[in-house]
C-alpha cells in the first residue's frame, strides 16, 4: 500500500533484512510507482463489474432461504422425499460421468507430456490435507451460528511454524567453519570470514479449524430444507411463516427482474477488469494451453452433448430449446464465475422462459448450486492427471478410480464462488499422492477455465430442474401443496 509521500511517478528502493535484523546493502528492488497507480487505475474500471457482483451476493441469502422454506413446505412428505432422492441420485450420477469424460479426454490429449514444470510463486492459498477438507465440509454442514453463517464459513487454517534449529552444542556436524587468511603487512592470521553451516530452519504446518470470508451457502441450503420440510409436516400451524417466505420469494424475483437491466453493463466490466490484470496473456496461453484445451473440450462434450442428450431421452423434449430459455444465466455464470451468485437469474430463467414447476426449482436449483457441480468435477480430474503427467508419476487403475471418486467428493465440497474448485482440488492430490505444491502450476489459468466449468455447473442444475420436473410431473399434478394456500388479499 502506498503511503501518501510516494504517488507519482519514479521508483522506490526496496532493501532487506537478513535474519539478525542487519540490513543488507545496496538496492534489493525497486517498486515501480507508476505500475501502483496503475493498479489503481484498474480497479476503478472494474468498478461497475464489482457492483454486479455486489447485487447477486445480496440476493441469494433471502433467495435461498425463502425459496427452500417455501418450496419444500409446499409438498407433502411423500413428494418431497421422492423429489430429494431422486434429484440427489440425479447429481450423484451426472458428476460421476463428467469425471469420466474428464478421464477420458485427459488420457487422449495427454496435456502433461506438452507441458513444461515449472517452479510458479505460491498462490497464498493455504494447503490443507484432505481430512482437514472433509471436516470442514461437515463442519459447513452444521454452522454453530446461523447469523455467522450469512457471511463466514468453515476453512481450516494452515500456517507454517518456524522451528529454530537445534543449539549448536546438541549436534556433532559443525554450525560454522571459520575461514583464516594471512594478514599481508605483518603476517598474523586473522580471521576473514566465518561461513555460517546453520541449516535452515525447518517448517512445519499446523492446522486448526477457522473460519474465512463469505456466505456458508451449505449450511444454510440444509438448515432451510429442514426447515422446508418440518413446517410442510405442521399443516396449517406452519401456513404464517410459510406465506412470509412465498412472499418474502416473490419480491426477491421482483428485485431480481430489476436488476436484470444491469447486468449486460456489468458483465463487460468484470470480464474486460479481470484481462487487464494478467501479467501476460501470450505466455500464459503458451504455457497451460494443451491443459486448458482438454478442460475446455470435456466441459463441451459433458456441457454440450452429454446432458442435453440425457435430458432428450428422459424428457423427449428439445434441449436446444431448454439451453435457449437458460442462455441468460449461463452467461452470468461466466461472467461471475458464481454458481450461488447465478442462482436468481438460473430460477428466473426457468420460471419465465422454461415454465418449469415453481416448486421443483425451488428445491432443484439451490441443491444443485451447493452439490452438483460437474463442471468443477471434470476439471478436477483433468487437473489432478495432468499433474501427474507433468511430474512422470504412472497412475494405475486404482489411483484412476481413487481420482473419479475423489473429483466428484471434492465437487461437492466445493462452495458455488470464483475458484472453490482450486482449494478442494487439495483432497484429489494428497489421495493419490501427488505433490499439493503443483497446483500452483495451473493457477495462471483457472480464472478463465473457472467462467467455463461454472457455466456447466449452471447448465447441469438447469437441466437437473427440467428432469425432474417431467420425472415428477404426475406427483405434482395431484399435490397443489401450500400453493393451495388463499391468495393474499391486496
Ligand atoms: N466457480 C465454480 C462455481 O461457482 C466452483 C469452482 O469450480 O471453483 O460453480
Amino acid at each position: 500500500r502506498l503511503s501518501p509521500q510516494l504517488s507519482g511517478s519514479g521508483h522506490v528502493i526496496l532493501e532487506t533484512a537478513d535474519r539478525r535484523g542487519d540490513l543488507i546493502q545496496g538496492p534489493k528492488g525497486r517498486l515501480d510507482l507508476a505500475a501502483c497507480e496503475e493498479a489503481n487505475e484498474i480497479s476503478y474500471f472494474q468498478f461497475p463489474g464489482e457492483l454486479l457482483m455486489r447485487m447477486l451476493k445480496m440476493l441469494i441469502l433471502p433467495l435461498v432461504v425463502s425459496s427452500l422454506m417455501s418450496g419444500l413446505a409446499s409438498l407433502d412428505a411423500k413428494t418431497s422425499s421422492r423429489l430429494g432422492i431422486l434429484t440427489v441420485a440425479y447429481y450423484l450420477w451426472t458428476t460421476f460421468v463428467a469425471v469420466i469424460v474428464g478421464i477420458i479426454m485427459v488420457s487422449i490429449i495427454h496435456p502433461g507430456g506438452a507441458a513444461q514444470k515449472e517452479t510458479t510463486e505460491q498462490s497464498g492459498k493455504p494447503i490443507m490435507s484432505s481430512a482437514d477438507a472433509l471436516l470442514d465440509l461437515i463442519r459447513n454442514m452444521f454452522p454453530a451460528n446461523l447469523v455467522e453463517a450469512t457471511f463466514k464459513q468453515y476453512r481450516t487454517k494452515t500456517t507454517p511454524v518456524v522451528k529454530s534449529p537445534k543449539m549448536a552444542s546438541e549436534e556433532a556436524p559443525p554450525r560454522q567453519i571459520l575461514i583464516y587468511g594471512v594478514q599481508e603487512e605483518n603476517g598474523s592470521h586473522v580471521q576473514n570470514f566465518a561461513l555460517d553451516l546453520t541449516p535452515p530452519p525447518e517448517v512445519v504446518y499446523k492446522s486448526e479449524p477457522d473460519t474465512t470470508d463469505g456466505m456458508n451457502v451449505l449450511g444454510i441450503v440444509i438448515f432451510s430444507a429442514t426447515m422446508g420440510i418440518m413446517l410442510g409436516r405442521m399443516g396449517d400451524n406452519g401456513t404464517p411463516l410459510v406465506s412470509f417466505c412465498q412472499c418474502l420469494n416473490e419480491s426477491v424475483m421482483k428485485i431480481v427482474a430489476v436488476a436484470v437491466w444491469y447486468f449486460p453493463f456489468g458483465i463487460v466490466f468484470l470480464i474486460a477488469g479481470k484481462i487487464l490484470e494478467m501479467d501476460d496473456p501470450t505466455a500464459v496461453r503458451k504455457k497451460l494451453g494443451f491443459y486448458a484445451v482438454t478442460v475446455v473440450c470435456g466441459l463441451v462434450v459433458h456441457g454440450l452433448f452429454i446432458l442435453p442428450l440425457l435430458y432428450f431421452f428422459i424428457t423427449k423434449k428439445n434441449p436446444i430449446v431448454f439451453i435457449r430459455g437458460v442462455l441468460q444465466a449461463l452467461l452470468i455464470a461466466l461472467a461471475t464465475s458464481s454458481s450461488s451468485a447465478t442462482l436468481p437469474i438460473t430460477f428466473k430463467c426457468l420460471l419465465e422462459n422454461n415454465h418449469i414447476d415453481r416448486r421443483i426449482a425451488r428445491f432443484v436449483l439451490p441443491v444443485g448450486a451447493t452439490i452438483n457441480m460437474d463442471g468443477t468435477a471434470l476439471y478436477e480430474a483433468v487437473a489432478a492427471i495432468f499433474i501427474a503427467q507433468v511430474n512422470n508419476y504412472e497412475l494405475d487403475f486404482g489411483q484412476i478410480i481413487t481420482i473419479s471418486i475423489t473429483a466428484t467428493a471434492a465437487s461437492i465440497g466445493a462452495a458455488g464462488i470464483p475458484q472453490a474448485g482450486l482449494v478442494t482440488m487439495v483432497i484429489v492430490l494428497t489421495s493419490v499422492g501427488l505433490p499439493t505444491d503443483d497446483i500452483t502450476l495451473i493457477i495462471a489459468v483457472d480464472w478463465a477455465l473457472d467462467r467455463f466449468r461454472t457455466m456447466i455447473n449452471v447448465l447441469g442444475d438447469a437441466l437437473a430442474a427440467g428432469i425432474m420436473a417431467h420425472i415428477c410431473r404426475k406427483d405434482f399434478a395431484q399435490d397443489t401443496g401450500v400453493e393451495k394456500l388463499p391468495p393474499r388479499e391486496t
